[in-house]
């Protein structure tokens, strides 16, 4: 099904110039050649028999696919300009669950996600999209800062300064800094600010009242599964420490305590690995852009980076420029 593949390509971060090559490359129709093939017509229009960025952008953006039907979308100027204007998509009337969607609620919104969001990011030489690629500008030029991959392992790869990586140090200074490094201390800073969301109701009101405007829709975020997962590793602990104890006092026979311990405590690993790591996912989720201050001159001075969060912060004006 072509119109899905699309619509997944797009959700694992392939740009709209990517997919229509994906596409052509494998010669499959355009929907207009498609149409007309299945009309047994010749099109009358001229046609290239390929796929463009505005017919894979026409399918990503139309909810037909979801199974809601959007409406009056278009206008015209008045009743003698029948000029066809496209409305804004917040007039547009949707009708949900009109018929069979072609792709799932969740697929769409993961798309739209994408698209919001500062990056598509870019792949490294092993074919992954590293969490936070494509979010980093350099604070003092404002370029956004190139992804360096490093030959042997991701330990050396970092993020450096764009226009001093391309132009070279009469342009701007490094602005080095490693994914592992940065990687942390975003995780750090996004695990306070759910603690500070968490705990302060100020915040917490202000935090949903930004959410409730800008992402009425938006369902299952991270920060609620994030939230979600430490209550069950308390769980699990509080588990944990009863078997030891029926195991103890001798209420569990020692074969069915051990079973037990060892399910817990996998689940609580897995658990664990995924609420300490930071992904792709929620980086995006959460996070509009990252600026790095350069390496001051000396140890003891702190180096500022400065992270930008959806909802909280103010979006980026610029995409190519953070401080345009
Ligand atoms: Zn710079």
């Amino acid at each position: 099904m072509v119109v899905r593949r699309i619509f997944e390509m797009r959700a694992a971060g392939y740009n709209i110039k990517r997919i229509a090559t994906v596409l052509n490359d494998e010669h499959i129709l355009s929907p207009d050649d498609y149409r007309y093939k299945m009309l047994h017509k010749e099109s009358p229009r001229y046609t290239h028999y390929l796929w463009s960025v505005i017919a894979v952008k026409r399918i990503l953006r139309n909810q037909i696919n979801t199974g809601n039907l959007a409406q009056m979308r278009t206008t015209t100027v008045s009743y003698k300009n029948h000029k066809v204007i496209r409305k804004d998509e917040s007039d547009w009337v949707i009708i949900e669950h009109n018929h069979e969607p072609i792709i799932s609620q969740e697929l769409w919104d993961k798309v739209r996600e994408v698209d919001a969001s500062v990056s598509t990011g870019k792949k490294t030489k092993e074919g992954v999209t590293l969490p936070l690629s494509g979010l980093c500008y350099c604070a003092d030029c404002g370029t956004k800062a190139k992804q360096q991959s490093s030959g042997g392992g991701n330990t050396r790869a970092g993020y450096a300064c764009g226009k001093y990586s391309y132009y070279g140090k009469k342009y701007c200074t490094s602005h080095y800094i490693t994914v592992r490094a940065l990687n942390q201390l975003v995780l750090d800073d996004i695990q306070r600010q759910i603690e500070f969301v968490k705990t302060d109701s100020n915040a917490r009101e202000k935090y949903l009242a930004r959410k409730r405007g800008l992402y009425a829709e938006q369902q299952g975020n991270d920060k609620k599964r994030l939230k979600e997962m430490g209550k069950r590793i308390a769980e699990l602990d509080r588990l944990i420490g009863s078997v030891y104890e029926d195991k103890v006092s001798g209420k569990m026979p020692e074969d069915m305590a051990f079973s037990l311990l060892e399910k817990y405590q996998v689940e609580k690993k897995f658990l664990q690995a995924e609420y300490d790591e930071l992904t792709r996912r929620m980086a995006l989720d959460l996070i509009e852009y990252i600026t790095l201050d350069e390496n001051p001159r000396k140890k003891s001075i702190p180096r500022d980076i400065h992270i930008y969060y959806k909802l909280i912060d103010r979006p980026l004006t610029d995409k190519k420029n953070a401080l345009a």
